[in-house]
């Protein structure tokens, strides 16, 4: 038995896609990924540079014949970067799949789905979700409350925002947030999703991160996230660690924070370091609730098939829930 929808029909694989993800979406990941039968996603501002994700691209390439994707993420930096570079980049170099996230991605979608891509992308509220399917996007990826990194500001948990996509939407969506196993993945099918963006397996699974924070997915519950930039209006679900906290209690201060306030705890290059180092109170990263589903450390090949056995045992499983009545 294969699991047929909409996106599989689209990507020609598995109804999984790796969530793009800061300093994690790098080629080994997207590689391992894509070679599992799932969709890869580098993620272009892990790369220094719109040529440093041209050499990403073809090192993918070099690991993985199967077709991956590249993710662009529209949201405050504290260097801004080159959007329109590294998307120029990733058609030269023949990427054909983009994921695209955050604020005002219209014309990143215009010009995507001007080159003949396949365009994902992911938002948190049905408002916002309607926006892009107005620009022309093929696939949404609605993003639950649940999610690691940024869930918007309207705190809808994936169970509501799903059920209102399968009500409001006209293309087919993928679920995003908070999935890490079967169970997830069979529920956001039965919510009418064409598939799963899953992010933080992806965390446990990548090789340049440090077997440290690994270990520390594995051994964190759903409790040990918080969010950060609540009342900078650019809320993100983190590892709740010293650095984390540090960062609420400053926003909590009478007055507030402003970004500059906390621009030296929560810089980017400080969590990439982290993970390097495998010091998970090091610098901030993000983290999402389905941490407390995540048991072990399997390869992606072992996770995609194991994942894709079991939906299918538990979608079957559910005929059994349907009893005739006796005549
Ligand atoms: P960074 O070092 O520039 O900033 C660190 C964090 O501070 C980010 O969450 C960023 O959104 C936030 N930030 C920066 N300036 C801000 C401001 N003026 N007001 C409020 N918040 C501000 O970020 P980075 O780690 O180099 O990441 C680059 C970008 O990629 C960021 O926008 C980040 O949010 C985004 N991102 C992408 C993914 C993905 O999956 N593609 C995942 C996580 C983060």
């Amino acid at each position: 038995m294969v699991l047929v929808t909409p996106l599989t029909k689209l990507l020609g694989s598995v109804p999984l896609v790796q969530g793009g993800m800061q300093w994690v979406g790098v080629p080994s990941l997207a590689a391992a990924v894509s070679e599992a039968g799932a969709l890869g996603i580098l993620t272009a501002l892990t790369q220094p540079s719109p040529d440093a994700l041209r050499e990403a691209i073809r090192e993918t390439r070099r690991l993985t014949s199967k077709p991956f994707g590249v993710n662009i993420t529209l949201l405050p930096t504290i260097n801004p970067p080159d959007y329109e570079g590294y998307a120029r980049a990733a058609i030269e170099e023949g990427v054909r799949i983009f994921e695209t996230a955050g604020n005002a991605p219209g014309a990143l979608i215009k010009f995507f789905k001007s080159q003949g891509c396949i365009v994902i992308h992911k938002c948190t509220t049905i408002r916002h979700a309607k926006s892009a399917e107005k620009h022309g996007v093929d696939v949404l990826s609605i993003d639950g409350f649940e999610c690691a990194g940024h869930p918007g500001e309207e705190d809808v948990g994936g169970l509501v925002l799903l059920a209102r996509a399968a009500q409001e939407l006209k293309i087919p969506y993928i679920a995003s947030g908070g999935i890490a196993d079967a169970r997830g993945v069979a529920g956001v099918l039965a919510l009418g999703a064409c598939g799963a963006n899953m992010g933080a397996p992806g965390q446990r699974l990548v090789h340049p991160i440090h077997q440290n924070i690994k270990n520390k997915i594995v051994e964190s519950k759903e409790q040990d996230t918080v969010h950060i930039f609540r009342t900078l209006h650019n809320t993100a679900r983190v590892f709740k660690n010293k650095v984390s906290m540090e960062v609420v209690s400053i926003e909590r201060k009478p007055g507030g924070a402003k970004f500059e306030d906390v621009r030296e705890l929560v810089s980017g290059l400080r969590g990439k370091k982290g993970y390097e180092l495998g010091d998970p109170d090091y610098g901030i990263w993000s983290a999402s609730q389905s941490m407390g589903v995540i048991n072990d450390i399997p390869t992606c090949q072992d996770l995609v098939g194991r994942i894709e056995r079991e939906v299918e045992d538990i979608i079957g499983g559910l005929s059994k829930v349907v009893v005739k009545a006796k005549l």
